[in-house]
């Protein structure tokens, strides 16, 4: 990399980034600022010199050339919906907020290669709404759609539930345009599967949270639209009849299965509790759920899954079943499952951890972490749901009943470490989904393997040797 000279961050920096991008796209109003500086769950509230919000590739590479040269940091952001604090500026004030917001063009559709070619800034919703206009499917699934961006979904490696099927974010990308952190552009929005010629440079910057290069846009595979989908929530006595299920359903109907959720009876009890909207779909309360959906290109999904559930019955796996065809019957039975992060604040004070171990050790896992976490704070509340099918589990522990909030909350690091410790005896992550960002920088050094860790340190300072992108985020 060609490093030219450092110039003194310059008085004028504000109207230099607003030569480039019009002085409308530069923010510093405090009140304008504000709903960039702080992250969802209000964990992280910093402070910035500028939003900085460039209209296209190349007014964001000037951005990053300029930043470059002046030693400017920068935090690139999204839909800003990240939950581990990696989108959100320091305290110190001396960054930049480099928002990606106005980069929302749909570029191209290809209905015959079956790809999309997306700008960072559109939202995983408008993707998936353009996939469906053309008759075809992006399978990408957050509950986060709305606002979150296909840029953020790469930078985070998104997981969310269909990745049983499909593959979390990295398995859906083709190709990537990336500003580097001199301000060159990297142009590899390749459509081609096969594509042997030298090093997989895309899946470098896939999952590296804005710390290596700032994706600008991407070429993402499409599926064809199914022609029937299946909801069905199931009641189990126990966590290994959900393993036994989830091996079931994948021997019976095999790709058909594309989500594979788990439930705890106290989420439902949570839920059912905080939430006036809610009821429960089944008969009679269950230790466990599991939420499978279904989808086909095949007449008769709706028989197959019913045959299913069945034989599952019949082989004692589970206890009870509800099955949903229509779009209302099936989203009565998310509905649980969707409202499980906004109700468990109305119990107090949640420590979360998103974790991943291999999918047989779950149960053995979740009821090692429920002793041990009881063991040194007796009535506290494990809150294990997610993702079963990917052996991802946010595995949060609620406070005991009537507890003081802050007190327990002030035990945070103290939890981490007690669920860490077990992932890591069982081989797990301890970020499946979300990524690493700020809150779990400190922990990496103790979990990753001390040559990859040295890897990863030498790629940054390979590709960001000001260290201006994303300091003091993931290494
Ligand atoms: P931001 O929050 O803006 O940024 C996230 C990180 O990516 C930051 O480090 C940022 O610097 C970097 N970044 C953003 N854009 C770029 C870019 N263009 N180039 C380089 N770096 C960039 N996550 C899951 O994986 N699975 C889930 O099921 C899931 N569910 C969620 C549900 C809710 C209600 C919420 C609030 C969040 C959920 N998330 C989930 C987390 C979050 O939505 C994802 O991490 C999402 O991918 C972040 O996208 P974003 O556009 O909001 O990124």
């Amino acid at each position: 990399m060609n490093l030219k000279p450092v110039s003194r961050p310059a008085d004028d920096l504000i109207a230099r980034f607003a030569a480039i991008t019009g002085i409308a796209h530069v923010i510093t109003d405090p009140a304008r600022m504000a709903a960039y500086l702080r992250e969802p769950r209000s964990l992280y509230h910093g402070r910035a010199r500028a939003i900085v919000q460039p209209g296209s590739t190349a007014e964001l590479a000037a951005i990053v050339a300029l930043c470059h040269q002046t030693e400017t940091k920068i935090v690139p952001q999204g839909g800003n919906t990240g939950l581990v604090g990696g989108q959100t500026p320091s305290e110190a004030g001396d960054e930049i907020v480099l928002s990606l917001l106005r980069l929302n063009r749909l570029r191209e559709i290809d209905s015959v290669s079956n790809t999309i070619i997306a700008e960072a800034g559109m939202t995983l919703k408008d993707v998936r709404a353009a996939a469906e206009a053309a008759g075809r499917i992006f399978p990408l699934a957050l509950n986060a759609a709305p606002a979150c961006t296909i840029g953020g979904n790469l930078a985070t490696n998104a997981g969310g539930s269909a990745a049983i099927a499909y593959g979390v974010a990295r398995d859906l990308v083709l190709g990537l345009e990336v500003v580097l952190a001199d301000g060159r552009i990297l142009d590899d929005l390749s459509k081609l599967k096969k594509n042997n010629t030298g090093y997989d440079l895309k899946n470098l910057f896939i999952g590296s949270e804005g710390t290596l290069g700032i994706i600008t846009a991407a070429v993402l595979k499409l599926y064809p639209k199914p022609q029937s989908t299946v909801t069905a929530l199931i009641g189990l006595a126990d966590l290994d009849r959900a393993l036994r299920l989830l091996n079931f359903a994948q021997e019976e109907v095999d790709t058909e299965l594309k989500t594979f959720e788990l439930l705890p009876r106290i989420a439902f009890d949570f839920v059912l509790k905080h939430d006036a909207t809610a009821a429960d779909p089944l008969n009679a309360p269950h230790a466990f759920y599991a939420l499978l959906e279904f989808s086909s290109q095949s007449l008769g999904l709706a028989d197959r899954v019913q045959t299913l559930l069945e034989a599952a019955s019949a082989r004692a796996i589970s206890a009870e079943a509800k099955i949903g065809v229509t779009p209302e019957a099936r989203k009565a039975l998310w509905h649980i499952r969707l409202k499980i992060p906004d109700v468990q604040v109305h119990e107090g004070g949640s420590i979360k951890h998103d974790i991943s171990v291999p999918i047989a050790a779950v149960p053995a896992f979740l009821r090692e972490v429920e002793a041990a976490v009881t063991a040194r704070i007796p009535g506290a509340r494990l809150v294990a749901f997610g993702h079963l099918g990917d052996g991802n589990i946010h595995c949060n522990v609620s406070q005991p009943v009537g507890a003081d909030k802050a007190a327990f909350l002030a035990r945070w690091h103290e939890v981490n470490a007690i669920v860490h410790g077990i992932v890591a005896k069982y081989h797990g992550a301890i970020s499946a989904e979300h990524g690493i960002g700020r809150l779990k920088r400190d922990l990496l050094p103790g979990v990753k393997d001390p040559v990859a860790l040295d890897l990863m340190r030498t790629l940054k300072k390979t590709l960001d040797p000001r260290n201006i992108l994303n300091p003091g985020k993931v290494v």
